[in-house]
Parts: structure tokens; sequence; C-alpha cells
């Protein structure tokens, strides 16, 4: 057998058994990819059986509210992805019948959809001729075909696509990409690879000259971006302040607890709005003493929780001074994580309550 026959016949005889797997439907394959961006397989999987039974179908999903789709999607972090999953099932409605395409160049048309799930979804779903290129791929192909220049970057996919590509096996692409997927997170692990139980030893050229520990290679450009915030608890009885800024540097499109970064220059892309300064000085907060810390993508946060409890008059006549940019709203404490889906939110009711 050849190193793709291999591939397939070890996929065939071990791969996981995951609820997406059992049948080769678009939507159920789309979401379980959108979903595993990010987000560990055993962590995703008991959300991903309630995400379909919520929304068993593309016309459901386009149906739905935003607000609801979002809380569906509490625990996967990156909201992006869901609030693009609604569009884009609104677009598969209007456009094709509440079915994925089976074209490449349409399926990139759907919001949302980039080369790696239109790929994985077409061959998956469709047994087209595309080959996927994700991290678990790029390790596998990087290593096996002993690639040793940056795996990060605009060149690297391009040379990596190609090679995956060459390297697919054309009678099963849809489980030769899976195969493939499926060895790097099995297999040939970013730390240890397990060499001798894969079933591509002998032709993997980077075993063969012992290179594993430096391929790939990974030199990132973006450096890690530490910020200091306050986040605002403006409470009255049991309801608490959310908002919705026009132009926010993170969770866009959300109503959020107000999130004040801590910055030296006004000018800086961090720097706080003028709505939220003013929001800041409207109320007189008290500090509470724990710090917790959060990350969005190469973002890491530190916050810290300024309280203020207010009578509602007095609240209303402060928050009628805000303008078109600032939107807000007042929801339940005991529906805060609904309203504003975030691990965020959880932790400040966390706090509040321990304070109470
Ligand atoms: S032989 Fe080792 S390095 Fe090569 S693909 Fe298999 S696990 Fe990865």
């Amino acid at each position: 057998m050849n190193p793709k026959e291999r591939l397939l016949a070890w996929f065939h005889r071990n791969k996981r058994d995951l609820p997406f797997r059992k049948k080769k439907a678009a939507y159920e394959i789309w979401i379980s990819e959108i979903m595993l961006q990010q987000t560990r397989v055993a962590a995703m999987l008991p959300l991903y059986s309630k995400f379909l039974a919520k929304f068993p179908d593309i016309e459901t999903l386009a149906k739905a509210q935003e607000e609801e789709v979002l809380s569906a999607w509490q625990g996967l972090g990156y909201y992006s992805r869901a609030r693009n999953i609604r569009k884009a099932a609104i677009y598969l409605t209007s456009n094709f019948n509440g079915r994925f395409p089976k074209d490449l160049t349409e399926a990139l048309k759907i919001p949302g959809i980039g080369p790696y799930t239109a790929r994985a979804v077409l061959s998956i779903a469709y047994d087209f001729r595309v080959a996927v290129l994700d991290g678990n791929v790029k390790r596998v192909l990087s290593r096996f075909f002993q690639y040793e220049e940056n795996i990060l970057g605009s060149k690297a996919d391009r040379d990596l696509q190609a090679l995956a590509d060459g390297f697919l096996n054309l009678e099963s692409p849809g489980d030769h990409n899976q195969a493939v997927m499926e060895l790097g997170a099995m297999i040939c692990l970013p730390e240890n690879p397990k060499c001798l139980t894969c079933p591509l030893i002998g032709d993997c050229k980077t075993q063969v000259t012992g290179k594993t520990d430096s391929i790939p290679r990974r030199i990132k450009d973006k450096k890690q971006i530490h910020l200091f915030g306050n986040i605002l608890w403006i409470a009255c009885g049991d309801e608490v302040l959310l908002i919705r800024e026009l132009r926010p540097r993170f969770l866009k499109g959300m109503y959020v607890l107000p999130i004040f970064f801590v910055t030296e220059d006004r000018d800086d892309v961090y720097a706080p709005s003028e709505d939220l300064e003013l929001l800041n000085l409207s109320f007189d907060f008290r500090t509470l003493p724990m710090k917790f810390k959060h990350t969005i993508t190469h973002h890491k946060f530190e916050f810290q929780i300024k309280r203020s409890e207010v009578i509602k008059d007095v609240l209303k006549s402060k928050m009628n001074q805000f303008g078109p940019d600032l939107l807000w709203k007042w929801v339940k404490i005991e529906e805060l994580t609904s309203q504003f889906p975030s691990s965020i939110a959880r932790k400040v009711k966390m706090e509040i309550e321990k304070q109470n």
C-alpha cells in the first residue's frame, strides 16, 4: 500500500465516533467545522448537540433571532462565528433554498465561510476533490514533506495547499481530508508525535531525518498585547446595565457590561470612547478586590470590577445624556449570561455574588 492508502485504512480502523460523522449532511458538517475552530472536540460536543436540537436545519436557524443564536453559542466564544452562521443561514435560505451549494466558488460567497470550511464541507458531504488545510493538516504535511520554512503566513498557506492538493486521495477525498486531520489530532501531535504508531512512518521525511522537534517552524510576528480594564457593574435592584457601542474594539454587535480600558494615551486604539469615559464619571464606584483574567486572540486582559448601586430615577436621568453611539438596556441579573453570552459575564456575576 502507498502512504495515502495506509492513511485511509488507518482512519477507517481508528476514527473517533463523532455525531457529525454519522451521516454526510452538509449542515451538520458545516456547524461542526465552525464550532471546532478554536474549540476542542470534547468541549464542543455537548454544545453541538444542544445547538442542533435547537436549530435542526438551515431554515430554523435563518428564522432565529440573533440573541437566541448567541445564547446557544455560549461556551464556544468568538461570537462573530455565531453571528456569521445565522447570516449564512439567511443567505442560504434566500439563495439556495436552504441547502449548502455544491460549488466551491458559490460556497466561498457564503458569509463566514472561508477556504477551509468550504473545502471541508464540500469534500466530506459531497465527496468533492478538494483538499483542506487547517492547523493539524499543516503540521502533518509540513513534517511528511519536510517543509522547513515558517508555516505561518500566506506564502506557507499557498505552498502547503499545493502539497495538500497533490497528496489528496482522489478516490475518497472526504475521508482522506478527515484522515489527515485525525492523524494530526491523535498521532502527529505538536510535541512528541507518536511516529511508531503512525501509518505514514517510513515515508515521512521528517521522521526519517529525525527533525520532528523542529518542524513545523512557527515564527510569530504578532506580539501578545496585555491590557488592564475595569468592568462597570451598574445595578439597580435586580437589574444591571448593559451597553452597546457603535464601534467597540471587542465583542462587536453585542450588549455587554461596560468595559473601560486603562490607557495612558487618549489616542491609543484601546482608549475608551467619550461616552464610556462619561459613564465612568457619572456614578460612584466601589472597586472590588478580586481581579480576573481573560483572553481574546492575542489580547490578554486583566479585569477589575467597579460596582455601583443606584436608584432608578437617578440612573434614568444619567443615561438619558447618551447619544446614538451608545445604546443601553437594563437586564435582570439572573438573565445576564444569556443577554451577554460571554464567559466575562459569568466571571463578573460570580464575583458579584461572592460580595453579596
Ligand atoms: S511519522 Fe511522525 S512526524 Fe511523520 S506524520 Fe507520522 S507522526 Fe507525524
